[in-house]
């Protein structure tokens, strides 16, 4: 009896699915975005996928590829973009997102499963007078699990930050890959040592996250003569603290074409922002629009907003959730259009980040489309990109990198599935040693944290 035969007896009154077109979708993210990663991932799949309905079927799992030395690779809504939940040694996928209750939600807080989906945590938090102080563009896909696993910022950083900033997030349960699994909950600083592991180290069961006082949230698009204009307006929307908002982001005139949906809103040659803002100050924002000679050429009120990303609105036609064309949804559209396109991911810190973007707009007009993301992050405002890239080589993708690095700019690595080369392994919490705690065998997601069984020896010595 092979291991996995072993297995599947040890899950019987599992949820288990085994036919290729499911495995195959179940083996499968965004890593297409990446021209790079596309031949290394295409292709790769797993053995059988298992879903979970709670806790205790989860821990059977665990327990079993535990036993039984099977890999196992923990799936969200698989939207993350660098193929981090994509199976490299076949076992099983365990598809989280039948665990998606609220545990609690009180004001200011609120905890849930893992599985659960990013919109349908605001539709539980909205009777609450509450929501996510932020959520990647995926909100309708993504679950809060695979966002402190994979994930980063999203609408709502321009005022709250990033994931990994302490206080983003308040506790994790964890449950470990063991014959015997355990459920350990983080709290502090000790989160990093999962977050943005990619699953290597541990199941995250429960997250529990600050909560911010729900806005009604108005949507806005304004032109501008070009991207430095539009930039400065970004900044200056973002300085004035006095008015409550959610989305900032600022597009190069280059992006118009490749947004078809809001063609009827953005003009040949112009650049763009797309903005969300606290309905009741959306006149104030009007004079600071103004003030930057923005046009305004579409305004969406909160109700009709909130109805469109809930998807009660009954109306036809006009734009999806504004966010959806933000951030890497930017990539997406022009993926659709046009399949040379890819990213990068460039981040551009404070003070000098305006000047840091017209450098490089500057320095790689021939190739680099930005848009910019802004963010607030420990007090500063600072711009981040992903912008869009004609693609033709990866050593140019490598030279942009290298020489934004040398310009002041900050890349992480998207084109790549290793979590040591993508810039984010944690050195302050480090990851390798919690992997020996919480999954002695190295068994999660194999492949995507390297060299760890040397330095968590290392450590431990
Ligand atoms: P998955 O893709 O399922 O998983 C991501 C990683 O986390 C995998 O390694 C997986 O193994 C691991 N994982 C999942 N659940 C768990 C768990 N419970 N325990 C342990 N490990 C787990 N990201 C942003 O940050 N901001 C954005 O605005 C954004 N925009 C995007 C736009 C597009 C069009 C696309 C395709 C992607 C975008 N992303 C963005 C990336 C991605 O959507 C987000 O990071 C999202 O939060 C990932 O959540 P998920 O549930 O889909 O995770």
């Amino acid at each position: 009896m092979s291991a996995l035969d072993r297995l599947r007896a040890d899950l019987a009154g599992i949820a288990l699915a085994e036919d290729a077109a499911t495995v195959r979708m179940a083996s499968r993210d965004f890593f297409w975005f990446s021209p790079v990663l596309k031949p290394e991932l295409e292709g790769k799949v797993a053995d059988l996928v298992a879903t979970p309905a709670d806790k205790d079927e989860l821990r059977r799992i665990a327990a079993a590829c535990a036993r039984h030395r099977v890999p196992l690779v923990i799936r969200g809504g698989g939207t993350g973009n660098y193929g981090q939940a994509v199976p490299l040694a076949g076992g099983v996928v365990v598809d989280m997102r039948q665990m998606n209750r609220m545990v609690f939600a009180k004001p200011g807080g609120a905890r849930f499963e893992a599985g659960a989906n990013m919109l349908d945590i605001d539709k539980l938090l909205d009777p609450h007078g509450q929501e996510l102080r932020f959520h990647p563009s995926t909100r309708a896909q993504a679950t809060i699990g695979g966002f402190v696993a994979g994930g980063a910022a999203g609408a709502g950083s321009c005022t709250w930050g990033q994931i990994d900033n302490l206080g983003a997030v308040t506790a994790l349960e964890v449950m470990t890959v063991e014959a015997e699994p355990r459920l350990i909950e983080l709290r502090g600083r000790e989160i990093l040592k999962v977050m943005h592991a990619y699953g290597v180290n541990g199941i995250i069961t429960e997250v529990e996250v600050p909560t911010a006082p729900a806005h009604d949230w108005a949507e806005r698009i304004v032109t501008f003569d070009s991207l430095t204009a539009a930039a400065r307006f970004g900044q200056a929307f973002m300085e004035c603290d006095g008015i409550a908002k959610k989305l900032v982001s600022v597009h190069d005139p280059r992006i118009v074409p490749y947004l078809k949906r809001l063609a009827p809103y953005l003009q040949e040659g112009r650049a763009f922002a797309i903005l969300m803002v606290s309905e009741p100050q959306a006149d104030t924002l009007d004079l600071l629009i103004a003030d930057h000679k923005g046009e305004v050429t579409f305004r969406r009120g909160a109700a009709e907003a909130k109805a469109v990303a809930f998807g009660t609105h009954k109306g036809r036609g006009g734009p999806g959730p504004l966010y959806e064309y933000t951030w890497n949804h930017t990539t997406l559209h022009a993926l659709k259009m046009d399949p040379s396109i890819t990213y990068l991911q460039l981040r551009f810190p404070a003070p000098n980040n305006l000047a840091l973007v017209e450098w490089a707009a500057k320095e790689f007009e021939e190739d680099v489309y930005f848009h910019l993301e802004f963010q607030r992050r420990e007090g500063k405002v600072i711009t981040s990109s992903l912008p869009l890239v004609k693609y033709t080589t990866q050593a140019r993708l490598e030279e942009i990198m290298a020489r934004a690095a040398e310009g002041g700019v900050q890349p992480s690595n998207a084109h790549t599935f290793v979590l040591n080369n993508a810039g984010w392994k944690r050195i302050d919490a480090p990851q390798p040693e919690f992997k020996r705690l919480a999954d002695p065998h190295g068994l999660m997601n194999p492949g995507k944290l390297l060299g760890w069984e040397a330095e968590a020896q290392q450590a431990a010595e």
